[in-house]
């Protein structure tokens, strides 16, 4: 059901300087850097071996990460969960009870298909759901 951490997102000032010094220091180059309208963010992740690190700005201050920022500063935001049927995790959760953010999965960054936990459920952590794009 789920096969993997597929990346941390951290929520920060400015992605810009993240890219900066992630490619002067590790001589990593962003694998993906989009601007997630429905999230008000721009996400940009760095590819780790079989997971990655998604660094997220808020593109207003509307944006859940411009608010999450004003409350706790930079920092650890979610971990992602890599599933291969994101339907079938999300009706398991229900039916045990878990307080679902997303109830359906919906488009997130690469056109993969996603949802988001409670941190209620999820002994603190807001954990996203993250299934690959179709080929
Ligand atoms: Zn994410």
């Amino acid at each position: 059901m789920l096969n993997k951490i597929d990346h941390v997102g951290i929520a920060v000032k400015s992605v810009d300087q993240v890219i900066a010094f992630y490619r002067d220091t590790f001589g990593l180059e962003p694998e993906f850097d989009e601007i997630v309208e429905e999230q008000r963010v721009r996400a940009v992740g760095f590819r780790l071996g079989e997971s990655k690190i998604e660094f997220l700005e808020a593109t207003d201050e509307t944006s859940p990460i411009a608010r999450y920022i004003s409350k706790k500063g930079e920092g650890m935001h979610h971990i992602a969960y890599g599933v291969d049927n994101i339907d079938a995790v999300l009706s398991a959760m229900k039916n045990n009870g878990a307080r679902l953010i997303d109830e359906e999965a919906r488009i997130g960054a690469e056109g993969k298909l996603i949802a988001f936990v409670h941190p209620k459920s999820m002994n603190g952590m807001l954990v996203e759901l993250s299934q690959d794009a179709p080929e």
